[in-house]
C-alpha cells in the first residue's frame, strides 16, 4: 500500500523542502522542529507542524508518531541528534525510516540501527545533475 502520512524531523533545507514536496503530492505531513521560527514559518504549508525536540520519546508518543507510515530524520550536522532520533522513530514502530546522512560513517550508523533509507543530499545530487548534464532531453532523474 503507498505512504500516506510522514513525519519529518528538522524543518532545515532538506526538511522543509521535502516536506512542502509531500504536501504538493497530495500526502498528509506532521513537520517536528526544535526551532520555533522555523515551524512558524512552515505551519501554514503542513498538515501540522510542532515545535518539539525529537529526542524526547514521551513526546513523539504524545504526537502519535507511532501510527504514521514513515519518518524522516532530516537533521544533518547534529550526528547525535540524528542518532537518538532514528533509534527513537525505529522503536516507536513506524514502519518506514528515512534519514539523512552527512558523513559516510554516519550513513553507515545509521545503517546499523536499522534505518531503512539512508540519504546523502550533497552526493546523491552530485549523481543527479551530472545525468541530467550529459542525457539529452533528461527532464529528471
Ligand atoms: P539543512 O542543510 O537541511 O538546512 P543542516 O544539516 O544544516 O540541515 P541541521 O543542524 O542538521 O541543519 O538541522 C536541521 C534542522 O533540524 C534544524 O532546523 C534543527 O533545528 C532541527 N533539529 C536539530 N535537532 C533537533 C531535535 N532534537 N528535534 C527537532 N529538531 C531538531
Amino acid at each position: 500500500m503507498k505512504m500516506q502520512q510522514f513525519v519529518v524531523i528538522g524543518l532545515g533545507r532538506f526538511g522543509s523542502s521535502l516536506a512542502l514536496e509531500l504536501m504538493d503530492l497530495g500526502f498528509e505531513v506532521l513537520g517536528v522542529d526544535l526551532n520555533e521560527e522555523l515551524v512558524d514559518d512552515m505551519s501554514a504549508y503542513l498538515t501540522h507542524a510542532v515545535v518539539a525536540d525529537a529526542t524526547d520519546e514521551e513526546m513523539l508518543k504524545s504526537l502519535g508518531v507511532r501510527n504514521f507510515d514513515c519518518g524522516i530524520v532530516a537533521i544533518g550536522s547534529d550526528i547525535q541528534m540524528s542518532i537518538l532520533t532514528a533509534i527513537l522513530l525505529k522503536d516507536l514502530g513506524i514502519k518506514t525510516v528515512v534519514a539523512k546522512a552527512i558523513s559516510v560513517l554516519h550513513g553507515r550508523a545509521l545503517e546499523k540501527l536499522g534505518v531503512d533509507r539512508v540519504i546523502f543530499p550533497e552526493r546523491d545530487m552530485g549523481v543527479r545533475v551530472a545525468h541530467q548534464l550529459v542525457t539529452p532531453n533528461l527532464l529528471d532523474y
